[in-house]
């Protein structure tokens, strides 16, 4: 993790730093508040020993374990590139400029050490771990005292035993005087205390020969260098291949072709590369150079404003069409069973599919002859193929692999539209504002001169991407607009403000239902526009459609109409779990929405209600009770 130097006065937390190697680090102060594991107030609990005028504690700030594989998993689900390496994502979101964006990683801080304190401090390493539990800080869990230091030699390999099954990742364990006095007096040499010592486990780490660099292309299109390595042992396995991440990595870390490299495995991440050992560089190392061409289909590679990989931009690259159709039909998409990735590349290269909606049409006799298909696994594979017909609507979407759009997207957008022709139309419509509203931005957007007005300019280029969100629920429009694009606006007097208004309106009003889905974004909205409209992934969900595809949310039984028309925001706790009220409006024709606009019909409030309800409040949506809701539906 990273070290943490908190100070409280008179038991208010008033700063937090980040100091590494004794040096004065980052004030972090805003972050660290937002840390649930950190107390801004000592002591927690009224019975504790009352907190000195001033108290200075260090402690560590790191995401667990637990906390990291769910952080990825939910990365991956919203198809965002997941982190690497817990320590530097702990890092890089403490030192965040934005806290909200701190607040949302699951960061968690211990504290082990007192630094300063205006009143007496305990004699004892023990007693004061003791003393800052009570104030109520929170403390790693495994702590021992042993009594000489014989006891704690013979306790080393229990230490090392455990290693894994501590929440945390840890390279080993610190060793201090228990007696503060006595460590005081042992001192320091150089920036080492004599006092404490680490006890380094064997490492997870091992250096070998990087023998060449291949090249992945995902279903997006995504680049990926795999090192191929000389085969080494680490912690426990024999590692042959480990990923480079992508070629920024490559140049920053100046990695090349027969360098040393050192390679780390740790737990059950996927083994990856630290950087070169450069001092046992010959010079017969050579560089490693960016592709330009996509090593399966020779489309010149991209790489988008902003992004750290390249891209192979062909939809009919025989590798991204591989890689969708094996995530198609995986476990994690449509779940067809007895139809494999080996299956998948046999049918490509016999051209018995070329895409999605194919697979739907395979016949026994497509199936013949394919390798390990004898009649009974033909007819189960069949049989996996008709059942996939019926997935639920999410379930299609995610299988669709957009970028962006995980399992947890594609469920917000099948609650939201029920079916793919509702979210296509919706998509369809949008993509038309958007490009009603470039041709009126375009000849200025393009002729910007100072850093501000082409600042301006940028944000006319894609209004989805920043403006629809911006301006979803705003009132006057036009006059914000002015005002934001004033750079622009000087150099151009002749911006028609009215009618990028009005267009950016249409936009929104296209958009809708997308914008009033809450942590969409932008980026993703945009994501998914492109997608939904584009002719040959409409094309792709009418030939799975006529295969038979089922393309719409399933439909609780009507039990009438007394909602239809009017959508609710549901907020707070209900007397039931929340999926019974939301089957009571769709059961009665309405609609569910996430986010509160001028166009709810309701707001259902239930105990302890969150920002929504404000919203309500600010915007003067009708707020009803559960009680009123059941009353609505069926009137006695
Ligand atoms: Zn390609």
């Amino acid at each position: 993790g990273l070290t943490i130097v908190l100070t409280y006065e008179n038991g208010i937390l008033r700063s937090g730093a980040t100091r590494g190697n004794g040096e004065v680090g980052d004030d972090v102060t805003a972050n660290v508040r937002t840390l649930k594991t950190v107390p801004l107030r000592i002591p927690i609990q009224r019975d504790a020993p009352p907190a000195p005028a001033r108290l200075v504690v260090r402690g560590e700030v790191l995401i667990l374990k637990e906390d990291f594989k769910k952080l990825n998993e939910d990365q991956a689900a919203r198809g965002h590139a997941i982190y690497v390496n817990a320590r530097n994502t702990a890092s890089g979101s403490l030192k965040q400029k934005d806290p909200r964006i701190t607040a949302q990683r699951p960061l968690t801080a211990f504290v082990y050490d007192i630094v300063d304190s205006s009143d007496p401090t305990p004699a004892t390493e023990w007693e004061s771990l003791a003393y800052l539990a009570q104030l109520g800080f929170n403390l790693v869990p495994d702590c021992e005292r042993y009594d000489s230091l014989d006891a704690l030699a013979a306790a080393l390999p229990s230490w090392e035993a455990r290693r894994h099954s501590f929440p945390f990742e840890t390279d080993g364990i610190v060793i201090k005087v228990d007696q503060v006095a006595l460590r005081r007096e042992l001192g320091v040499v150089g920036k080492d205390p004599r006092g404490a010592t680490a006890f380094k486990f064997p490492s997870e780490e091992a250096t070998t020969r990087l023998l060449d660099v291949t090249i992945n292309v995902g279903r997006t299109g995504k680049v990926t260098p795999t090192a191929v390595l000389e085969p080494v042992f680490v912690s426990g396995v024999t590692v042959s291949n480990a990923t480079l991440h992508n070629y920024e990595v490559i140049r920053d870390l100046d990695i090349r072709i027969g360098d040393r490299v050192i390679v780390k495995r740790s737990g059950e991440v996927i083994p990856y590369i630290i950087g070169p050992v450069e001092a046992a560089r010959d010079g017969s190392e050579t560089p490693i150079r960016p592709p330009t061409h996509c090593p399966f289909c020779n489309t010149p590679l991209v790489q988008p404003a902003g992004a750290v990989d390249l891209f192979c931009v062909n939809p009919r690259c025989p590798e991204r069409v591989f890689r969708s159709l094996e995530f198609f039909v995986s476990r994690q998409a449509m779940d067809i069973e007895n139809i494999g990735p080996q299956t998948i590349r046999q049918l490509i290269d016999e051209r018995k599919i070329t895409r999605e909606s194919d697979l739907f049409t395979l016949s026994a006799e497509d199936l013949h002859g394919l390798e390990g298909f004898a009649e009974r696994k033909i007819a189960n594979a069949l049989a996996a193929i008709e059942a996939a017909k019926q997935r639920p609507l999410a379930q299609v979407i995610t299988s669709l692999g957009i970028d962006g759009v995980g399992s947890v997207v594609a469920a917000t957008l099948a609650s939201e539209f029920r079916s793919i022709d509702a979210l296509i139309d919706t998509c369809v419509r949008t993509q038309q504002a958007v490009e009603a509203f470039r041709s009126i931005a375009a000849p200025f957007a393009q002729n910007a001169a100072s850093p501000e007005a082409v600042r301006a300019a940028e944000r006319l280029t894609n209004p989805l991407l920043d403006l629809a969100v911006r301006y979803a629920d705003a009132p006057d429009v036009e006059k914000r607009l002015a005002r934001l694009l004033k750079p622009l606006l000087d150099e151009h007097p002749d911006l028609p403000i009215a009618a990028l208004s009005a267009a950016l309106l249409a936009v929104i009003d296209a958009a809708r239902p997308l914008l009033t889905i809450s942590g969409l974004g932008g980026i993703l909205i945009n994501g998914i526009v492109t997608w939904f409209s584009n002719e040959d992934n409409i094309a792709l969900i009418r030939a799975m459609q006529a295969a038979g595809v089922s393309m719409q949310r399933a439909q609780a039984a009507a039990l009438g109409d007394a909602f239809n028309g009017m959508s609710f925001v549901i907020t707070g706790t209900m007397s039931v779990p929340r999926e019974q009220i939301e089957q009571l409006i769709t059961s009665h024709g309405g609609k569910i929405s996430s986010s509160v606009s001028k166009k709810t019909s309701f707001v259902v409030v239930g105990d302890s209600p969150g920002s929504k309800y404000d919203k309500a409040l600010a915007l003067g949506v009708p707020i009803i009770s559960e009680a009123d809701l059941r009353k609505m539906a069926s009137p006695a």
